[in-house]
């Protein structure tokens, strides 16, 4: 460790107390002999250091398995990795893998006493979970399809792994004050999701001397979590083989100066909303004073984060295949079977992206018509088109110790509902979280639902479900303004309908959700809802 502790002698949260005395990493040092111990035997005070360790204590937290998170930089991996995460899987996580929004994977069930040993065979293929959850610089999440994307300016793949060993196991970084997160890419259609990050770098042009260079521009502050904040422009640009040095600078300034008090206003965006990013970018050009100023952003659009479909690579005669899975929810046998078609038609690639999808990219052009007539695909669709490819759900009550309500068991026959009664010719994205803390990026979707809880006329307490509308990045980014109604998970699917069918009856041609948002703005909507509202015979609170 190369730093001092300037925030020793402060005011501090228990969880800062505790890290002082003990670094998140050690964790891998403790674990051998601790996993020899009854779960039972083990104090709730040390529960944070597992996540460091990418693992979660699953409730209930008294049984001793967790959720465990897979950290994979840009979402790629090999076959042979891909086999080892169907694995484990079916070995341990009930046959279940869960796909993130920042390209990674998690299970559930994952036993306390094998720990070193899984540990053991993930490190073997090269995969980690080291820093997948913890006060520490999270996934990096990359432009899903670098290297092989028409739509970039250059291929990123390079400078995410630069960045990612630049941090990986580095204890000069794994003390912050929360989490971490950092957006590299260079699809013109912000495919990374760059303002929902504590740093983005997003694709840009500089004129330096009689060239062009093509490289990054900077934002810093964004985050979802109970409070979203959308991250600010730095007056920063960097090419390439600099990303690293910026990156680690503005975490060291994080480090530093970010605040360790509450942890509900430790994360870098409140750091940022109160100094604003000229005095932020102040402190990041005292260490790296000849940074150049910001460039001509080459950013036209958004792009929700997907990558569904079957659509040309940039390479002449190939493809690649995007493939949604529902929810994020896939079996261990089915993500074995989608891993086949990568063995069999592919380049040894699987890739992740940022709504709960997978792409296998590499498709000679000779064989998709044989690729896509494979009876995966006729339970995975690569033709997207439905309610159900676009939506994105986190973990919920199911086994989430912070959530308010159930997520994917509701929001698998709700949306099958909503695609019974809708078919629309543009993506629109829903989204539900179990709580406020947004994990399934609930804030930026067309139409938002959040688990709270909720009490029926007669006082009893019941699991319901709030709505948003008019998310998006589109632009400087937007998140979804909240409407008043409370629902139940049986009334849940006429509510969103009531919403859905206004905007089929009176969207133009091929306005979107947003653009028809944007046109009639949220009171329209809460109108819309409350005549729903009127309707039902009992209206929780
Ligand atoms: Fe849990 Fe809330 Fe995150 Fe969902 S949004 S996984 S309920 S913390």
């Amino acid at each position: 460790m190369s730093y001092i502790a300037t925030w020793a002698d402060q005011k501090l949260n228990g969880n800062e107390i505790a890290k002082l005395k003990e670094d998140g990493l050690d964790v891998f040092k403790d674990l051998p002999e601790l996993v020899k111990k009854p779960f039972s035997e083990i104090d709730p005070s040390y529960f944070m250091y597992f996540k460091y360790a990418g693992l979660t204590v699953q409730k209930p937290q008294t049984d001793g398995y967790f959720m465990m998170r897979i950290k994979i930089p840009g979402g790629r991996v090999t076959v042979k990795q891909a086999d080892h995460i169907a694995w484990i899987g079916e070995k341990y996580g009930h046959g279940i893998i869960d796909l993130t929004t920042r390209q990674a994977v998690q299970y559930h069930w994952i036993p306390f006493a094998e720990l070193v040993d899984i540990f053991a065979g993930i490190t073997n293929v090269g995969l980690t979970t080291v820093g997948a959850e913890g006060d520490i610089t999270r996934n990096i999440v990359d432009n899903t399809l670098s290297g092989i994307d028409p739509d970039e300016l250059f291929d990123t793949r390079q400078t995410v792994m630069d960045v990612y060993h630049r941090f990986q196991g580095n204890y000069d970084y794994s003390n912050l004050p929360r989490k971490f997160k950092i957006s590299i890419s260079s699809n013109v259609y912000n495919s990374a999701d760059a303002q929902i990050n504590d740093v983005a770098f997003t694709p840009a042009t500089k004129r330096i001397g009689r060239h062009t260079v093509k490289g990054f521009n900077v934002f810093v502050g964004g985050g979802l979590g109970m409070k979203p904040y959308l991250a600010q422009q730095l007056n920063i640009f960097v090419t390439p083989d600099r990303v690293a040095d910026v990156a680690e600078v503005i975490c060291q300034v994080y480090r530093d100066y970010g605040y360790r008090r509450s942890r509900s206003k430790a994360r870098l965006k409140f750091l940022v909303a109160d100094w604003g990013a000229e005095q932020f970018e102040d402190k990041v050009r005292e260490s790296l004073p000849d940074l150049q100023t910001k460039g001509r952003s080459k950013v036209k659009g958004w792009n929700s984060g997907n990558a569904l479909g079957v659509h040309r690579q940039k390479q002449d005669g190939y493809y690649y295949v995007g493939v949604s899975v529902p929810s994020g929810r896939i079996t261990a046998d089915d993500f074995r079977a989608l891993t086949d078609v990568a063995r069999n038609y592919g380049r040894d690639e699987i890739r992740f992206d940022h709504c709960q999808n997978m792409i296998i990219p590499w498709i000679p052009e000779d064989k998709l018509t044989e690729v896509e007539a494979l009876p995966i695909f006729e339970r995975f669709s690569i033709h997207p088109h439905l309610l159900a490819d676009y939506g994105n759900t986190c973990t919920g009550a199911e086994y989430c110790n912070l959530a308010n309500a159930h997520t994917k068991t509701v929001f698998k026959p709700l949306i099958e509902n909503l695609d019974k009664r809708f078919a629309f010719d543009t993506p629109i994205n829903v989204t539900m979280t179990g709580c406020g803390s947004n994990c399934a990026h609930r804030s930026i979707a067309d139409i938002g639902i959040e688990g709270v809880h909720a009490r029926t006329p007669d006082r009893q307490h019941v699991e319901g479900y709030k709505l948003s509308v008019g998310g998006s990045l589109l632009g400087e980014g937007h998140f979804n303004e909240p409407l008043k109604g409370v629902f139940s998970k049986e009334q849940l699917a006429d509510a969103v309908a009531s919403i859905l069918t206004d905007y089929q009856d009176n969207h133009v041609g091929t306005e979107t959700f947003y653009d028809y948002y944007n046109r009639q703005g949220t009171d329209h909507f809460q109108e819309t809802l409350n005549q729903f509202i009127e309707t039902l015979p009992e209206v929780l609170k």
